[in-house]
């Protein structure tokens, strides 16, 4: 496996937000998105072990971890596997944050894991590349779909994908305004208007921190 960064923090998305995480930032991605805000982690990176990596995890004291990226899953898919189950073993409570181009079936998550699944807009330019067979994968009530929206256009492809396969029924969803594009009350708005049955979320540690601050 390759490591960008271990770092501790709290969480800025999902339904962990505001709590502290330990944060492991894997190095690589398959996609290229327009707005990206982690392009250092597509090379930038350390071998590690998935023991090595529960080391560190281990070093902060708290049992709550998000896998993220770059893409977690295109590390190799046994030693995923294997940090994963060590996870388990040990009980922390897991995300892991994919963005949505990877068949999520091929892990087997334990209790207290979860996937969330970073929807790629149009203004990602990267909508085409997803795998919406995902979509059936994933467990409504474990699981999550994520869109980061920064245009009209963003807005209305997500409100058509939620009611093409359904996804108002049960299933988790956030929305959040891509930081300095869209502003937050517009998207409240939208989500209101068409009453649309979703969390609203900011990308908290931007306006905690400096936007283009690492490690937090
Ligand atoms: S999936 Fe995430 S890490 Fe990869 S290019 Fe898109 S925003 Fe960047």
């Amino acid at each position: 496996m390759k490591v960008n960064e271990i770092f501790f923090s709290i969480q800025g998305e999902s339904s962990s937000i505001g709590l502290p995480t330990v944060f492991v930032r894997f190095t690589g991605c398959n996609l290229r998105c327009t707005y990206c805000d982690t392009k250092y982690s597509y090379y930038e990176g350390e071998p590690d072990t998935p023991q090595g990596i529960m080391d560190k995890i281990r070093s902060h004291s708290i049992k709550r971890v998000c896998l993220t990226g770059g893409e977690p899953l295109i590390q190799p898919r046994s030693e995923m596997q294997q940090l994963l189950d060590l996870l388990a073993v040990e009980q922390y409570e897991v995300s892991i944050e994919t963005d949505g181009s990877i068949d999520v079936s091929k892990f087997r998550l334990h209790e207290g894991q979860r996937f969330i699944l970073d929807m790629k807009v149009p203004s990602s330019a990267m909508s085409d590349k997803m795998d919406f067979a995902n979509l059936q994968r994933i467990l409504p009530s474990r699981d999550e779909i994520k869109f980061v929206v920064g245009t009209r256009e963003d807005y209305e492809w997500s409100k058509n994908l939620i009611r093409q396969y359904g996804l108002d029924a049960g299933y988790q969803l956030v929305f959040s305004p891509i930081f300095a594009d869209l502003p937050p009350r517009q998207l409240v708005e939208w989500l209101l208007e068409d009453r649309i049955d979703a969390r609203f979320q900011i990308q908290l540690h931007k306006f905690i921190w400096d936007p283009d601050l690492r490690g937090v």
